[in-house]
């Protein structure tokens, strides 16, 4: 279907054990949007992406790529139709230079060594670790880790990321070059759903915000409607 959504979230329930992690959840992400998804812990924001990604098979509701019904996929098969994401926490091969941390994501995109290694290198330049290729990612710092997490992901050529805390712990002068990547990620024809908690970041990258609790959409809009709507600023302020 031409006009579908890239991503349809379609009523989504998950429950474990007796928990309800997430309470008949609907997105609908266009091709080429920025989505965030905000809420307080807990409210069932990396669950969502669990869901998407193929983690978990959700316990009602499914699962729509392209307009296909994916929600039977698992996750290898989730990314080889172009279903990609980045962690919280970063788990680079520590032991693995920036170069070949890169290569184990472009590997199957690849026939011979020379083409994957230059392919690699490209990734890294993308991300602005051109001059890190030799690096260890042990000896990477925060920021430089997200870049890397980036680069891997976008080596498995995806049509959709789902991006978790991208400049959570990240120190606050390195904020704005993060910002500015994920900006030429998207000019590139990448279609994005955040987990962002830094409202400057969701005001400078994201079309659409959507602020779970307890599992549930509990307000949408622009990212100025949502930092502004009363019962978000009540339940912040209850929060601190
Ligand atoms: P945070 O910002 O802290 O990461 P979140 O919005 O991502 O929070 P989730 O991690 O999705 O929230 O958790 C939603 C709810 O589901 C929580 O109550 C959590 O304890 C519960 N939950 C998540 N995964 C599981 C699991 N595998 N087993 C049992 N409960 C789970």
């Amino acid at each position: 279907v031409a006009s579908a959504p890239l991503l349809q979230v379609d009523a989504i329930t998950m429950i474990f054990g007796g928990i309800v992690a997430i309470d008949n959840l609907s997105l609908d992400v266009k091709q080429g949007q920025i989505l965030a998804l905000m809420g307080p812990n807990g409210a069932g924001k990396t669950t969502t992406f669990h869901v998407i990604a193929g983690v978990h098979k959700p316990t009602l509701g499914c699962i729509l790529f392209q307009g296909q019904d994916i929600t039977a996929l698992r996750p290898d098969a989730r990314c080889r139709a172009g279903v990609a994401r980045t962690f919280q926490i970063t788990q680079p091969f520590e032991q693995l230079s920036v170069a070949e941390n890169i290569m184990v994501g472009a590997r199957p995109y690849h026939s011979s060594m020379a083409e994957l290694r230059k392919a690699s290198e490209a990734y890294a330049h993308k991300v602005g670790l051109g001059d890190k290729l030799n690096t260890l990612a042990k000896g990477l710092s925060t920021g430089q880790r997200k870049r890397l997490e980036l680069a891997r992901a976008m080596a498995t050529r995806p049509k959709l990321l789902l991006m978790d805390e991208v400049t959570g712990g990240v120190d606050m002068k390195s904020i704005p070059g993060l910002i500015d990547l994920v900006k030429t990620l998207r000019a590139d024809g990448l279609t994005i759903v955040l987990i962002e908690h830094n409202m400057r970041v969701i005001n400078e990258l994201a079309d659409e915000a959507v602020f779970m609790n307890r599992g549930a959409r509990m307000v949408s809009g622009t990212p100025h409607e949502v930092a502004t709507n009363p019962a978000v600023v009540e339940l912040y302020l209850g929060e601190s």
